[in-house]
């Protein structure tokens, strides 16, 4: 594999998403922009991207970008300053609050999304120079839970398996993972694995997600009872013979404490069905697959990893795989799938406020070895602070100076308008972002320092499975973009730590990083890639993909962890751990009834910095929503389409209604997407209970106590402009990217001539408008020539406009004498009814034009993908087909059965 493939010119490079970790084709158009396609040489993808991947070319643009460093003045305002003032100001602001207050005082929070060059420089002067180990991230809210249960079992945070395991399993037991949205290109692998090996699915969620619409066997639990269904398999699987009673004796220990304790919460298959809310019949037939399947891969996700006892379920999981011995072996292992492109490489340097450095702890041997390492003169010598921990610290006025790199916690975290005003407190409060303004940067940031972005920044990463890959820059950083490990290593020359900061390049630090996961290692420690220490410029700008370890002297990596049963304990045994009894934080109330679940969507990416920018990204589901079951609808009197105001103890939020069969009852489901910069009341983190883990600190992001409400709007509408707007106070509205500009969907209760007044003085050009005031309706558009420049639909419900039609007349160049006249009527110029919601972002083909095919006589995603090519590029929006496909036969099934009985 080469930096650059000659024929193409493209870049090789890998995806700034979730944990697959694919490997991406970038080409320059010279212009700033890059065609991107899936890199077929990638072990992780082979060439496959999902929606998300397809359309990173339309993210690089410039539009929002922080391009120098600015500080906040006496008058309050972000001034721009040079480089050399910004740091000296940080390092000076740093170096007198750790003199005032002392080491503790300071805390970093860094990003699964930084690179590990940058991780790693960021954790050494924190750890081995200042002296507090108060760093966490936000991968502490993505899979934290998950390193603590590795560490409990296995001595060490390693994941045994590798992606080739999902094409050898004969059964893929998914728990709490919508794989088909968040990990879809894995998640083609395993349906590839479906349909050439005959291997069977497994879904486990509360939610009957997309990915379930793939399983051979659904099980709908109960919020909360992972560890209840896990501690009834491991008692089936000693019940019916199924132990490795060889591979426990030889390998393992704690095996008959955790098994009394399995039986203890679930003895019997009645026993856990009562528990999880399943069937017996259901509950029997996972167990029977389980139980005769030597073949199986228990993949897990954020549904196991966000909650309070989420490292109890991660080592009830792991406690079967163990007591079969079906760990680290072809088509054999649990496997934690990891949500960000590199929260694994912020584990690997350490990242984490309980973990030290290239997987050392905080043991009197890891902290001499590391502080030898890395000549360190004062090196923490016990955990920090985790991020809930963190914000609270921050909020008490314990922490006063604070380096946010990389992320948006006053969006993502848990009571997040509790941690928005905790970071107003803060005596220094630094920010390096790519962006000029977020919520975070809105919550009194003193310092910003422009980081380079994906595209223009060079480094490794590393994905779920262990494989380090190189992020590749492919364009010019623009302004004065600097890499993140430049920025923190120049603080650290100027808190005068030169001599151990003085790197030259992404390299440097990736050697080093390298040599102290060798140091005085010799396969005590899983983490080792020793052999890469002496990587030239040139062979790291060649490097290939590679699984770790690499250890010095082994010409070919380790695929695979356990088989051999050999672990990183003192003893090398893996330890079965006895959970405690499954038991949700929080209970429901007359208040509070429901219990909200909160997670991902499709096409979008964490806070929408990056994917917010890309119109095919937008068309899916462009609005914050609530997802209800249809009993929970009637009972709390809120309709699909309609609005309601989700409240907690904590925060409020207004939503877009959605009602559907595929949430359970008693639960709602809010994607965490949006924030006050694309939306006016959707910050679900701050709907979010804090509460956390005991063992990982990972905050419980599914299960807060929730009520709903109807809330009414009397006007409905939408606005589409070349640039942003600034709308009037008080509607409801969310921004969503379009082609040729910006788009807002809208609610209110004002009177019309407010938006008619509103209207004229935003719209230039000649302007034309449709009134019905009586009617509720009103519509206007301004022209510069013959393109739209700024249009407003406003009206009831039921005549709003098409938001789909409008927006196509909206990004043409110029409109025709007829598509002019027709578009006040808010509906498609050719007159043909609309193509509905985007459902395949790829070819922008909507949902009603789906539902005409399958009507038509399409019964597969195949022969839809015939006739209207959706699903046919990424294939992301297949189960959506699928699903679209089962709905219309169950309408169908039920419109014959309506007929009989009429007969
Ligand atoms: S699955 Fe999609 S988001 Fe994840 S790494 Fe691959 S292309 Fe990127």
């Amino acid at each position: 594999m080469t930096l650059v493939d000659p024929a193409l010119r493209a870049t090789r490079t890998t995806c700034p998403y979730c944990g697959v970790g694919c490997g991406v084709l970038a080409t320059p158009d010279g212009s700033g922009g890059a065609a991107i396609s899936g890199d077929p040489s990638h072990p992780a993808n082979f060439g496959r991207l999902c929606s998300k991947g397809s359309a990173l070319g339309e993210t690089l643009g410039l539009e929002g970008r922080l391009l120098y460093p600015m500080i906040r003045c006496s008058k309050g305002t972000m001034e721009r300053v040079a480089w050399t003032d910004a740091l000296d100001h940080v390092a000076h602001r740093f170096r007198h609050i750790i003199a005032r207050d002392g080491p503790n005082a300071v805390a970093f929070y860094l990003s699964g999304q930084l690179l590990t060059e940058d991780y790693y420089v960021a954790n050494k002067l924190m750890k081995g120079f200042v002296g507090s180990a108060n760093v966490d991230t936000n991968s502490r809210l993505c899979m934290s839970s998950s390193v603590a249960g590795h560490r409990r079992a296995f001595g060490a945070d390693t994941v045994p398996g590798c992606y080739q395991d999902l094409d050898e399993a004969d059964l893929l037991v998914l728990v709490g993972s919508n794989a088909a949205w968040c990990h879809p290109v894995l998640f083609q692998r395993m349906l590839a694995n479906k349909q050439t090996r005959g291997a069977r699915i497994v879904v486990i969620d509360p939610r009957r997600t997309e990915t379930a619409g793939d399983a051979d066997l659904f099980l709908g639990l109960k919020p909360g009872t992972d560890t209840a269904l896990f501690s009834g398999l491991l008692v089936q699987l000693a019940d019916s013979g199924a132990l490795d009673s060889g591979y426990i004796e030889r390998h393992t220990s704690g095996f008959e404490e955790a098994l009394a304790r399995a039986r203890n919460i679930a003895g019997s298959i009645g026993a856990t069905a009562l528990a999880t809310g399943l069937s017996e019949p259901e509950v029997a037939e996972f167990f029977r697959m389980f139980v005769q399947t030597q073949r199986v891969v228990t993949l897990y996700s954020q549904g196991v990893n966000q909650s309070a006892q989420g490292t109890d379920k991660v080592n009830a999981i792991l406690n079967c795989h163990l007591a079969t011995a079906r760990i680290g072996k072809p088509g054999a292992s649990p496997f934690s799938l990891t949500g960000q492109p590199n929260a694994m490489g912020g584990r690997e340097v350490g990242g984490l406020a309980n973990q030290l450095a290239a997987h050392m702890g905080f043991t009197p041997p890891d902290i001499d070895r590391v502080r030898r390492f890395w000549k360190a003169p004062r090196i923490a010598t016990h955990e920090g602070l985790k991020a809930v921990q963190m914000f609270e610290a921050i909020g008490r006025g314990e922490i006063k100076a604070l380096w946010v790199i990389g992320t948006n916690p006053a969006v993502s975290l848990p009571d997040a308008d509790a941690a928005r005003a905790a970071l107003k407190k803060l005596d220094l409060f630094v920010i390096s972002e790519n962006v000029r303004s977020n919520d975070t940067v809105r919550s009194g940031a003193h310092v910003l320092l422009p980081a380079q972005a994906w595209g223009e920044k060079s480094g490794t990463v590393t994905n779920s499975e262990r494989r380090i890959s190189r992020q590749r820059a492919f364009l010019t950083p623009p302004g004065e973009a600097r890499p993140d490990w430049w920025i923190v290593s120049e603080v650290a020359k100027r808190l005068g730590f030169g001599a151990a900061f003085d790197f030259k390049s992404a390299a440097d630090v990736f050697r080093e990083h390298a040599g102290l996961s060798g140091f005085e290692n010799a396969g005590s420690r899983d983490f080792d890639i020793g052999a890469l220490t002496s990587l030239s410029d040139e062979a790291f700008d060649a490097l290939e993909p590679v699984l770790w370890p690499m250890r010095p002297g082994e010409s070919e990596p380790q695929p695979r962890f356990f088989a051999d049963g050999r672990f990183f304990a003192h003893d090398h045994r893996a330890r079965f751990i006895a959970p405690e009894i499954p038991a949700l934080r929080s209970e429901t109330t007359a208040g509070r009834p429901l219990r909200l679940n909160t997670g991902r969507i499709r096409d979008q990416w964490h806070t929408m910095t990056r994917t917010g920018l890309s119109p095919r990204l937008g068309q899916h589901l462009p609005e914050p929503f609530v997802e209800v079951h249809p009993a929970d609808a009637i009972r709390f009197g809120v309709a699909d389409g309609g609005f309601a105001r989700v409240v907690t103890d904590y925060g409020q939020c207004i939503l877009k209604v959605v009602v559907s069969e595929r949430q359970q009852r008693g639960m709602l489901f809010a994607p965490i997407h949006w924030s006050e910069a694309n939306a006016s009341a959707a910050r679900v983190g701050a709907l979010v209970a804090p509460f956390a883990d005991p063992f990982s600190g990972q905050p419980e992001s599914k299960a807060t106590p929730a009520s709903i409400t109807p809330y009414e709007y009397v006007f409905r509408g939408f606005a589409l402009s070349r640039v942003p707007l600034q709308l009037p106070p008080q509607p409801w509205w969310a921004r969503v990217t379009v082609n040729g500009g910006y788009g807002y969907l809208l609610a209110d209760n004002a009177d019309l001539a407010r938006w008619q007044s509103w209207f004229g003085s935003v719209a230039g050009g000649e302007l034309a408008e449709y009134r019905d005031f009586g009617g509720g309706v009103f519509r206007a558009a301004s022209f510069v020539e013959d393109r739209i420049e700024a249009c407003l639909f406003v009206g009831p419900a039921r005549d709003a406009g098409d938001w789909n039609a409008v927006k196509t007349l909206f990004a043409a160049d110029s409109l025709s004498d007829d598509q002019r006249r027709m578009l006040l009527s808010g509906k498609s110029a050719d007159g043909l009814a609309s193509a509905g919601p985007i459902v395949c972002a790829c070819f922008g083909v909507g949902r009603t034009t789906i539902c005409d095919a399958v009507a038509a006589g399409a019964g597969s995603a195949a022969e839809i993908g015939a006739r209207l090519k959706a699903g046919t590029n990424c294939g992301s929006c297949i189960p959506e087909l699928k699903r679209l496909i089962a709905q219309a036969g169950a309408a169908g099934d039920e419109q014959r059965r309506l007929a009989r009985a009429a007969n």
